[in-house]
């Protein structure tokens, strides 16, 4: 009886994956070439093979709780490399949606915040204003002095522009975050 309610949820939990990040899990075996190709596995406390291993036990609690799903940048190197074409890459942007939909506690609470900065910046310009970014995400987490010699650097050899850069048609970008809005 224990194992049936196991697999059930096990099979929910890789369905709704499945379903938002459009990706066959059981084509995974589990061969490591995602991990080994990640860049930030080092740093991850779940490495990507392993976070697929867990979706497959049913274990949302701990999938959904682990920093590896924050530190993920989203580079899609493990998506290039999986051999069963498995887009590792969508699955962990599922599992984020996932997380903040049932509001979970965010394990990185600043990525969040960054990527909301990224995220506000494309909507007001069409592009990223970098130095706007980092200032809003500084002043945001109070945190207003860190950095500041590299960002000074940066300055310097012309790498962050004062002024942001906007697309000639703001009204299409608008449109795809309502439409975006619409969707979620
Ligand atoms: S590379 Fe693909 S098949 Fe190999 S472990 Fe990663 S997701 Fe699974
Ligand atoms: S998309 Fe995420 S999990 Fe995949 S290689 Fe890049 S950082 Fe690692």
């Amino acid at each position: 009886m224990k194992s049936t309610i196991i697999t059930e949820r096990a099979h929910d939990f890789v369905e709704e994956v499945e379903n938002i990040s459009h990706s066959d899990l059981n084509r995974c075996w589990h061969c490591f070439c995602c991990s080994g190709g990640c860049p930030f596995s080092k740093d991850m406390d779940i490495l990507p093979n392993g976070v697929i291993r867990m979706i497959q036990f049913g274990l949302k609690e701990e999938v959904l709780n682990c920093s590896t799903i924050w530190l993920c940048v989203g580079c899609n190197t493990c998506s290039m490399e999986c051999p069963n074409a498995v887009d590792m890459a969508a699955i962990m942007d599922a599992l984020r949606q996932m997380a903040i939909k049932e509001k979970v506690p965010i394990a990185e609470p600043g990525i969040l915040s960054f990527h909301n900065q990224v995220i506000n910046s494309i909507s007001r310009y069409g592009r990223t204003h970098k130095l706007e970014i980092m200032m809003r995400y500084k002043i945001s987490g109070k945190d207003f002095f860190s950095d500041i010699d590299l960002g000074l650097k940066m300055l310097s050899k012309r790498k962050l522009d004062l002024m942001p850069s906007k697309v000639k048609n703001k009204k299409e970008i608008q449109a795809l975050f309502k439409l975006a809005g619409e969707l979620s």
